[in-house]
């Protein structure tokens, strides 16, 4: 008797043993993130735990139990830190508790954003439009959601390119330009901006760094004469790109004068609003970005200020037709029908570089729904008294220094305390700050301004309290004296 071939799938062969596991997965979660406050923010991982991830490719079934136990005991433990209330490094967002659940149910249906007639595109539609509102950009500013602001300042910069373009150059390359594009932006703007333009085939060299005034603002007259001096020496101004909150000291440079500039020199007019474009929702502070509505393109993060869980940006741009022509390829497999799943206007692959997209869009639909953007609005508010509230205990301690004026919520500041030259200083707050880490007390990064090495707090972090400000003044009047008194 010939046997029927077995078939199998990846679903549980017990479903309720893991339904009762993902109940108490749940419950892990939850846990983790509500003693969050109890645990250091940051300790590192054990040899005998990094020794685990060295194992043989597991070639037979280990169980989904014995898995999840695994990141139990080896990898929830270990964690950045950046969910903790005394997280201020580089510049990040805590994530939430919905959030989270977010992106499991977008897992759970796991649809293929690339395009396709399926609701979860509404979704993602909706979700871009409301960024699109937040910064106020006019109703035809289409747009798509990325990996975070990187690939948004990107997708913004390689749609400048190709408008200003004097030959075909999809077809053709930048080798085809009759002259060559230079773009600007001030010493401040993020390193991400550099990367497009190189992998744009620009060259950094295409790539203007205008000085900054003394608040790290981009001088606006001396970009003026760049913009005046590079076409003297025939080459062709393309984009400006102004930062709505810089990473070294969180900077807006003067949004609205730079877009008047753009439209007299009928240049592109590009923010990288990463850190700052979503202040246009605190109600008491978001003067500092106005003019940002008046871009030709916006790069956003959700990530960060928003908390939407890694990963999550989104690319704005102004001209939809200039961006689809950027990106859209139609070839005869992914042709649109007119009716049925493969129908639908715009598929969101034609706006960007990836075909396979998750369902990011989900978690922020939910969490824009959970909050209202209202109270976005008030927790930016909140951080940006905080970072005010910080910056005065600096000030108000003579063995610490404020490095730099604080316009949002970027604190960067040093411990002095009786003096000593740069060299001496910058050593001793590089341990300072490497000691702070492993406390597990508190995690602010670190920036060098003006050849002076700073500790630097972002705070962006919807669980920062006032009394953590005095935890980390504390910690670092206790650790800067402790070096002094050694050195
Ligand atoms: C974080 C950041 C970026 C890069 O964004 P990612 O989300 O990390 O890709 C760009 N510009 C600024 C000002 C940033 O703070």
């Amino acid at each position: 008797m010939k046997s029927e071939p077995v078939e199998e799938s990846l679903d549980p062969e017990d479903w309720p043993q893991l339904r009762a596991l993902a109940h108490r997965a749940v419950d892990d979660a939850l846990d983790y993130l509500q003693q969050v406050r109890d645990r250091k923010v940051w300790q590192p991982t054990p040899p005998e735990v990094l020794a685990r991830f060295h194992a043989p490719l597991p070639h037979g079934p280990q169980g989904a139990a014995a898995a999840y136990q695994d990141f139990r005991d080896w990898v929830m433990p270990w964690q950045m830190g950046n969910t903790h209330p005394r997280f201020w490094g580089w510049y990040m967002g805590n994530g939430t508790a919905f959030g989270a659940l977010g992106d499991f149910l977008a897992a759970t249906v796991n649809p293929n954003m690339g395009g396709g007639n399926h609701v979860a595109n509404e979704v993602e539609t909706q979700v871009v439009d409301w960024c699109r509102q937040i910064v106020g950009m006019p109703p035809e500013t289409g747009g798509l959601l990325v990996s975070g602001a990187s690939m948004a300042n990107f997708v913004a910069l390689a749609v400048a390119r190709n408008q200003a373009s004097t030959t075909d150059v999809r077809a053709c390359g930048v080798a085809s330009l009759a002259k060559p594009l230079v773009f600007y932006a001030s010493t401040e703007a993020h390193s991400c901006l550099q990367k497009a333009l190189e992998l744009l085939g620009h060259g950094s060299r295409s790539f203007r760094k205008v000085a900054v005034d003394d608040s790290y603002r981009i001088d606006t007259e001396v970009l003026s004469r760049a913009i005046a001096a590079d076409r003297d020496a025939g080459a062709q101004p393309c984009a400006v790109i102004g930062n709505a909150g810089t990473i070294n000291t969180g900077a807006v440079d003067d949004l609205a004068k730079l877009a008047a500039i753009c439209r007299r020199e009928k240049l592109w007019f590009h923010v990288d609003g990463a850190i700052g474009a979503v202040v246009a929702l605190a109600p008491n502070h978001r003067q500092l970005v106005q003019g940002i509505e008046k871009a030709d393109s916006v790069a956003l993060d959700l990530h960060k200020w928003l908390h939407i869980p890694f990963e999550a940006g989104c690319a704005l741009v102004r001209d939809r037709q200039a961006h689809r022509a950027t990106f859209s390829l139609t070839p005869d497999y992914l042709k649109h029908a007119q009716r049925g799943l493969a129908s639908g206007a715009d598929w969101f692959s034609d706006y960007g570089l990836q075909l396979t997209r998750g369902f990011r869009a989900l978690k922020v639909w939910l969490s824009f729904k959970e909050h209202g953007l209202d109270k976005y609005g008030r927790l930016i508010d909140q951080n940006i008294s905080q970072a005010r509230r910080l910056a005065e205990l600096v000030r108000e301690e003579p063995e610490l220094e404020l490095m730099a004026p604080v316009c949002l919520n970027i604190v960067c500041f040093r411990f002095r305390g009786t003096g000593g030259t740069q060299a001496q200083l910058n050593t001793l707050n590089e341990e300072l700050l490497i000691r702070l880490h492993e406390s597990g007390v508190a995690v602010p990064s670190y920036t060098t301004l003006s050849g002076n090495y700073c500790l630097r707090a972002a705070l962006a972090n919807h669980r920062t309290r006032a009394a953590d400000l005095s935890v980390l003044i504390e910690a670092v009047l206790r650790g800067g004296r402790e070096l002094a008194r050694q050195a």
